[in-house]
């Protein structure tokens, strides 16, 4: 019986939902509530695009093949270290007898993750490893619930695929920055890391204040550009006690309101958590934050913090991310 959340296609554990699934069936018939795409191109998350590329010593070659393995085993690109996926973009070839949102031919781009989307390969093309988006041939299928953005005709595809891949973290950062707060954003000069600088620094007003916090030569010069007073610092994420130490001093002992952790990298948990200051909020939207070192690690050192998990969807955060990009030619040009 068709799901609305995939369990159909679930061929092992049989009856649990997609992301738990080990392996999904990404090529059965159609249901009557589903959408099949020709895939054009995949956008791997960061963390998983960067454990993938660690693994094989930086041979984007061997990413390919680690990639193929991956989907050829699981139906879907569901990493099995990082446990994250990514988007893809395509075209529709197939509607189910009951849809009536979509038409054979429209280019989409899947807004759930990889994880969750049945996914078969023919073939795996270019590499890009700035972006993490690699060219694709292949089929994928959305459920009835599975979220899905037409590709807007006024943009760049590519740089729509890297935004809708992090467009949760726009979205928050726009619930969460409120004017007079003070923000410290790690891994600033990333995709997420600059829209949620951007939308910060515009946010918190003359009152507030900024910290973006960078590691890379790259995504400390592109901070640059970023409009309003940010304060940039070069900081290690993995390493708490100097993070603790540049945050004290860029904040004059005050630490942050809201920290938003945006680094691909694991081990970044307390250098979060130390930059809040006592009641303050740290949203981890990175996908290698750990539940258990993040909430142990808080009551280790005796922080008394709100922790937020990075929720992958807002209401309407592909439109929001999109219009911010759109109205800031500056922005569209750090992130293409
Ligand atoms: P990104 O563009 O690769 O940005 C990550 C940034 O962190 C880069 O500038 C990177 O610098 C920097 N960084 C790496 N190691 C660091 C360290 N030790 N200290 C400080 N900064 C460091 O990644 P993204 O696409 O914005 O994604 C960010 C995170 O969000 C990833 O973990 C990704 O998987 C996750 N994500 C979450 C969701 C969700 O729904 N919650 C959805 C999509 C993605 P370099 O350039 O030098 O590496």
């Amino acid at each position: 019986m068709e799901s609305p959340f995939g369990v159909h296609r679930v061929l092992e554990p049989a009856g649990v939902l997609p992301y738990q699934a080990q392996r999904l069936d990404p090529l059965a018939p159609l249901h009557p509530h589903e959408a099949r795409i020709a895939v054009e191109a995949l956008n791997l998350d960061s963390a998983s695009f960067l454990q993938l590329k660690q693994l094989v010593h930086g041979d984007l070659e061997a990413v390919k093949e680690q990639v193929m393995g991956i989907v050829a085993a699981r139906g879907k690109m569901h990493n099995p270290v990082t446990g994250s996926g990514g988007v893809l973009i395509g075209n529709i070839s197939e509607v189910g007898a009951a849809r009536t949102d979509l038409v054979v031919g429209e280019r989409v781009i899947t807004l759930v993750s990889l994880t969750t989307t049945p996914l078969a390969l023919d073939s795996l093309g270019d590499v890009d490893a700035a972006s993490h988006q690699i060219q694709a041939k292949g089929t994928a299928v959305l459920f009835e619930r599975s979220l899905y953005g037409k590709l807007p005709g006024d943009l760049d595809e590519k740089l729509v695929l890297s935004v809708l891949d992090v467009c949760g973290a726009p979205a928050q950062a726009h619930r969460l920055v409120k004017p007079g707060m003070r923000v410290v954003i790690l891994g600033a000069g990333g995709r997420s890391g600059l829209l949620c600088t951007w939308i910060a620094a515009q946010q918190v007003g003359p009152e507030g204040q900024v910290v973006a916090l960078e590691f890379s030569q790259a995504g400390l010069e592109k901070l640059k550009q970023v409009p309003g007073t940010v304060i940039i610092r070069e900081a290690n994420a993995t390493d708490a006690v100097a993070t603790h130490r540049i945050v004290g001093e860029a904040t004059g002992g005050a630490y942050a309101d809201l920290v938003i952790n945006c680094v691909n990298m694991p081990g970044t948990e307390m250098a979060s958590i130390l930059a809040a200051r006592s009641r303050g909020m740290v949203y981890f939207f990175s996908m290698a934050t750990s539940f258990q070192a993040a909430a142990l690690g808080a009551e280790s050192v005796g922080q008394d913090v709100d922790l937020l998990m990075g929720n992958g969807y807002a209401e309407d955060h592909a439109n929001y991310a999109l219009d911010v990009v759109r109205a800031n030619p500056g922005l569209a040009e750090l992130l293409g």
